[in-house]
């Protein structure tokens, strides 16, 4: 059978994928289906080899324990693919998320065109697939950028980090790799929160926002469930909500007083007065590092740029009632430092109901969230109809 009318196969494989090995009564449970229905599925799961199931380590209860079903790493994988500002890096996932091998290089800021990064990566990706162990299939490609893209073809519209307008990197990515799969890419702070609320800091949640820090401060933002991504797919860019226009830092995208003009790094760095050939992660951190110890000029920036952080997470939390905002990116190594700040704007700005509840937290899948973002968006087809997903993508041998 390569058909799921009823998605049940789907939905099993997604519960197993995101929560781990669990028995059989408990999915019955958590899927509101009948064991018969759990047990003929995992049954047409298992014949894939998608799914194991073994008997549960001693409960301490009498009777017959419910079989425990996993994912079997090993059979289903997926490659993921991050452009970030100063890095780009490629992954083999394997179903349940573990990320089995990956590749890192650092990238040189200027000169980053179209054709090095795919070249990286294609490089990367090449690997990877060779190494995939030989019953392995390769069910999905993902990618994140840091930059507003168009769904569907993976064309990045505006790459303001790296300069890029209209580049078709999904597809030339995808060309390129040869494997007859398209690549999926999506925007980096739209993976993350998804990411982070599928995995990380925010799993369960129905509502967070995700602010990716790094050049610029990118937004993710996910309301009852569903990411906000808007008309165009171009939606959540946080970094352009105006909060300074007056006296504001300039943006990259030509305004001024930007969210991301006055908390992005250059704001961090030029208030710390640290030279324009300082820039990077790196550099951020030492930052903060100099405000933990006390050091005036360190400190004085991180509450400056702590306090335009905290104006535009106080507008955030009034218009979509949170339950968290989830820092990614550098704003992981700034929000600590900044949080005593944040947190005093949040009392004078938020309107009260709107922030009792609310929590603050650093992302916990720390740089590998927009990874794992694209990871599961490779992940979906698969996840969508297990079976027949398997027979299109069968073995597939570089092109
Ligand atoms: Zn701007």
């Amino acid at each position: 059978m390569l058909r799921d009318p009823s998605n049940n196969l789907g939905a099993l494989l997604r519960h197993l994928h995101l929560d781990g090995p669990v028995s059989r009564a408990v999915l019955a449970e958590r899927m509101g289906l009948n064991r018969s229905t759990i047990l003929a599925a995992t049954a047409e799961l298992s014949a894939a080899g998608l799914v194991s199931e073994e008997a549960p380590g001693d409960t301490g209860r009498r009777g017959r324990p419910s079989l425990v079903v996993r994912p079997e790493p090993g059979r289903a994988h997926v490659l993921a693919f991050d452009v970030a500002v100063d890095r780009v890096v490629a992954a083999r996932v394997d179903l349940g998320g573990t990320i089995v091998e990956r590749h890192e290089a650092v990238r040189p800021r200027a000169g980053a065109d179209l054709d090095r990064v795919v070249e990286a990566l294609t490089r990367f990706g090449r690997q990877l697939h060779r190494s995939a162990p030989a019953g392995s299939t390769c069910v999905g490609l993902g990618a994140s950028y840091c930059g507003m893209i168009r769904p569907g073809d993976g064309m990045v519209r505006f790459g303001p980090e790296l300069g890029w307008v209209d580049q078709a990197f999904g597809a030339e990515l995808g060309r390129r790799l040869g494997l007859g799969r398209p690549v999926i890419v999506g925007n980096e702070a739209h993976l993350g929160a998804q990411a982070e609320q599928r995995r990380g800091a925010g799993r369960g949640l129905r509502n967070l926002v995700y602010l990716h820090g790094d050049v610029g401060v990118g937004g993710g933002i996910i309301v009852g469930g569903t990411l906000l991504d808007g008309d165009g797919g171009y939606g959540c860019e946080v970094g352009h909500m105006v909060i300074n226009p007056y006296d504001g830092r300039p943006c990259g995208c030509g305004s001024r007083g930007c969210f991301e003009a006055e908390v992005g790094e250059r704001a961090l760095l030029d208030t710390a007065g640290r030279p324009a050939d300082e820039f990077g992660r790196d550099a951020i951190r030492a930052v903060v590092d100099d405000a933990v110890r006390g050091d005036p000029r360190a400190s004085d920036a991180v509450r400056r740029v702590g306090d335009w952080l905290g104006i535009g997470v106080a507008n955030l939390i009034n218009l979509f009632n949170p339950a968290m905002v989830i820092f990614g990116g550098m704003l992981r190594d700034l929000y600590p430092a900044a949080a005593a700040t944040v947190q005093r704007r949040i009392a004078t700005n938020v309107l009260p109901v709107a922030r009792e509840r609310i929590r603050l937290r650093i992302c916990d899948l720390g740089d590998d969230a927009t990874l794992i973002g694209a990871a599961e968006l490779g992940f979906e087809e698969l996840l969508s109809d297990p079976l027949a997903t398997l027979a299109r993508t069968g073995d597939r041998s570089l092109g």
